[in-house]
């Protein structure tokens, strides 16, 4: 039987959301779920620690320097698959936890984001209940997705044991929910992510810094500090972050993401990026026993190795605050030159992971400070102000 919990008639798509601008279109709010938008929102009441708690059975530890950064964890590492999935946005270890999830019965159905038939970047949320539905899903949509607008799905469904992949702003409204959902098991598999955009912001990403936006099939901001395009011919592009025309990018990532303090997916079981990891490498962070049981999973289709850190980002990123804040673009050649220097001598690894969160956490600190100032105590997790502490701010 489906626990029984309080409806409320959901939004119509064209509406204006609970959380206005912020809003990052999580989904919650086309269902009938939108009755507790006011608690599970992750814009309108940021409750990562509780939440941590109530996951993880602790909230991270601020004294301790990699809890503070990437959330609770038991262990981390670099993995890669043995034979990657073609297609995939790296080595497909996100399919492939999921697949063989659902092939072994610990689930019945996987939710995760295919795109529609129109568009290879618009995405299309569904529960996959097959191998080929989970491989359809793989690679980015590099777009707000509404992932949790399947939530009344689920529920008519009468599945009971169920896999979410999701982005951490879709995670933290889930799990707010997770108990009227009637599941009898729910595993969370999370990526990280960041500077995500609308469909029309990617579009405008896309026409300002690629050679041919219409044939790019993905992209990643990459660990060495360039953007990486693969067009459909198979072509690479690379464009160096510090060459981006961030004057008119300024307004293109989407206000929710300009105000999020939740990168690395603090509230998922298992999380899989990229970002503390060698090139090429994905990067694993096993947040609980759940998590350590679906990665256990793969053990045999994988290769690990340690997590290292090595440079020192400080600079870099103080460095980065006003880059950020006015919008500075480097001529072509003087940003490939700072991007081999960079490459050469700056953070890589965790301290790659750490520059990453230094640098936008700064950012959004301010973006929230100037455009939400009564938000911000409450919005920003202690976590994040102890990471924006470290550095020296403009004063408005
Ligand atoms: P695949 O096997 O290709 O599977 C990808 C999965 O992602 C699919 O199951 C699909 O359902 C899901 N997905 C695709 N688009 C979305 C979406 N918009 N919302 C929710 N789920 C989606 N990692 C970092 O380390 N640093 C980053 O800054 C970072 N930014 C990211 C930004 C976005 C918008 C996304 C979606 C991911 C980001 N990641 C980041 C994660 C990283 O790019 C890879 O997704 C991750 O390493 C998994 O790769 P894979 O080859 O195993 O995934
Ligand atoms: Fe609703 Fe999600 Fe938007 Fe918040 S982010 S207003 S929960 S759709």
């Amino acid at each position: 039987m489906v626990a029984a919990h309080k409806k409320a008639r959901a939004l119509n798509p064209k509406s204006r959301r609970p959380a206005k601008e912020l809003c990052s279109e999580c989904g919650l709010c086309d269902t009938h779920y939108i009755h507790y938008v006011k608690e599970a929102c992750a814009f309108l009441n940021q409750q990562i620690p509780a939440l941590e708690e109530a996951a993880h059975g602790r909230s991270r530890d601020l004294n301790q320097e990699d809890d503070l950064y990437f959330g609770v964890h038991q262990s981390m590492m670099a993995a890669r698959k043995t034979d990657p999935i073609p297609g995939a946005q790296w080595t497909g270890i996100v399919s492939t936890i999921a697949i063989e999830m659902l092939n072994r019965g610990w689930v019945e159905g996987v939710v995760c984001v295919q795109n529609t038939q129109d568009d290879r970047f618009e995405p299309k949320p569904l529960i996959a209940r097959s191998p080929e539905e989970i491989l359809a899903a793989r690679v980015n949509k590099p777009t707000l997705s509404p992932n949790l607008n399947i939530l009344e799905e689920i529920e008519a469904s009468g599945l009971k044991r169920l896999l979410v992949i999701g982005v951490g702003c879709q995670i933290q409204a889930l799990r707010s929910v997770e108990k009227k959902l009637g599941l009898e098991r729910l595993y969370v598999l999370g990526t990280p992510c960041v500077d995500n955009v609308s469909r029309s912001g990617l579009q405008k990403f896309l026409d300002t810094t690629s050679r041919s936006p219409d044939t790019v099939v993905y992209y990643e901001f990459m660990q060495d500090f360039q953007v990486h395009f693969k067009h459909e011919d198979g072509s690479e592009e690379k464009v160096p972050f510090f060459g981006l025309k961030t004057n008119q990018l300024k307004d293109v990532f989407a206000p929710s993401c300009m105000s999020c303090f939740d990168y690395v997916n603090s509230l998922a079981d298992l999380v899989v990026g990229y970002m503390g990891a060698p090139y090429g490498w994905q990067w694993i962070v096993v947040r609980n026993p759940t998590g350590q049981a679906m990665l256990d999973l793969v053990q045999d289709q994988i290769h690990t190795q340690p997590v290292t850190a090595q440079g020192d980002r400080k600079q870099a990123v103080q460095q980065s605050i006003p880059a950020y804040d006015q919008g500075v673009t480097l001529p072509l050649w003087a940003a490939k030159l700072m991007g081999i220097f960079i490459e050469r001598f700056g953070p890589k690894g965790l301290e790659y992971a750490r520059f990453s969160i230094d640098s936008h956490f700064t950012r959004n600190y301010l973006y929230v400070r100037r455009n939400y100032p009564e938000k911000l105590d409450a919005h920003v997790p202690d976590y994040a102000k102890k990471i924006v502490a470290q550095y020296r701010l403009p004063k408005n």
